[in-house]
């Protein structure tokens, strides 16, 4: 058993569930969003959990993702979100996921594989990434219809819902202005969870949320009514004292002055430990902040005690709280980044346990 895990609690996500539900309209139904390994806490686990839960759906952004729930039994419709490229069709087609389409390029390749494909649409409010303009939407519509394509749904994307919400109600505005002239009814969504926090666009067919569900908040916000779900834990593989002068890790950059008490964790960069946090980060010991010390290398960080460390302890290189120092998001604002990113940066190697 490797000597350092991540430990997951299903039982908070439900808690996140229903946060995010309250919010929601009678019929408005989820699409739990578990792309990129479900932001690192395990695809598949957090996966049937919210299905448990309610979830109507899920969403992935690669086919190979999708081909993972598949092969672990998963039934449920899944979202395809990025704009289908023609070379992901044929596996988004043998894993059964429902693709985003915005090019008549990746409809016509999609159409000349299976005709009566599921698809939805995405249409471009305002985050000017991949889209439909709002003005072309009908035809292009009416092309894939025309091609044999069952469009089911048409969603957009917001940009800023968690910092301005004037621009996320405008944009909630130009996606409905947009379907309003359309002939048929089609199910709509664009809630992210920050918009879902918000109140916007909680009254479609669908909202969208992903890293609400893990209880981090989506502003980055150390005050939140959400419950992160994931710690990450480690044993010492060698706890000692050096003798003056002697120096840690590569390049030597932080030396003993002698008699501190050390423990080496077994995990590094490679692990989704930030590298930038050497001689900067922290880890935390019943509530004791520990300092790293020297660089944080490939696979084995130091850290620096004040009073010997009990035996078998267990050291938390991320805390399942708001920390400013030892969580994911407290610790994604001190290196300028966001907690999605350093989530999402916890190396599938880790051993994920999932509790419930
Ligand atoms: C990732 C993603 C989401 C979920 O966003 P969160 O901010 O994590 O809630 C929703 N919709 C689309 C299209 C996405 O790509």
């Amino acid at each position: 058993m490797r000597p350092t895990w991540l430990e997951v609690d299903l039982g908070r996500l439900g808690e996140n569930y229903r946060t995010l539900a309250r919010r929601l309209a009678p019929k408005t139904r989820v699409i739990g969003v578990v792309k990129a390994n479900a932001y690192g806490h395990g695809a598949v686990p957090v996966a049937k959990r919210l299905l448990e839960l309610g979830a109507a759906r899920l969403a992935v952004a690669t086919a190979g993702e999708g081909a993972e729930l598949r092969a672990a039994g998963i039934e449920a419709p899944i979202h395809l979100l990025g704009s289908l490229h023609p070379d992901e069709a044929e596996d988004a087609l043998k894993a059964d996921l429902i693709p985003t389409l915005t090019t008549l390029e990746a409809a016509r390749a999609l159409a000349a594989l299976r005709p009566g494909a599921r698809v939805h649409v995405k249409v471009d409010t305002g985050m000017g990434r991949v889209g439909v303009p709002p003005g072309a939407l009908a035809g292009f519509v009416a092309e894939l219809e025309s091609l044999g394509l069952f469009v089911e749904g048409i969603f957009t994307h917001f940009a800023v819902a968690d910092e301005d919400l004037a621009f996320t109600r405008a944009q909630l505005g130009r996606f409905l202005a947009a379907v309003r002239p359309l002939k048929k009814r089609y199910l709509l969504h664009a809630a992210n969870s920050a918009a879902v926090l918000a109140g916007i666009g909680t009254d479609l067919d669908f909202v969208r949320p992903g890293i609400a569900l893990y209880g981090l908040p989506p502003d980055q916000s150390l005050e939140s009514e959400l419950l992160p779900i994931l710690s990450w834990k480690a044993k010492a593989t060698m706890v000692k004292t050096l003798p003056a002068g002697h120096g840690v890790g590569y390049g030597l950059t932080w030396k003993a002055r002698g008699g501190e008490i050390l423990a080496t964790l077994p995990f590094g960069y490679a692990d989704g430990f930030p590298r930038a946090l050497s001689n900067r980060g922290y880890v935390r010991l019943e509530g004791a902040y520990l300092p790293v010390v020297g660089r944080v290398s490939m696979d084995q960080t130091t850290v620096r005690l004040k009073t010997p460390p009990p035996p078998e302890a267990v050291f938390e290189a991320v805390t399942a709280d708001l920390d400013p120092k030892t969580s994911l998001t407290g610790r994604a604002r001190a290196l300028g980044t966001i907690n999605y990113e350093l989530a999402t940066l916890l190396a599938p190697r880790l051993p994920r346990r999932h509790i419930t």
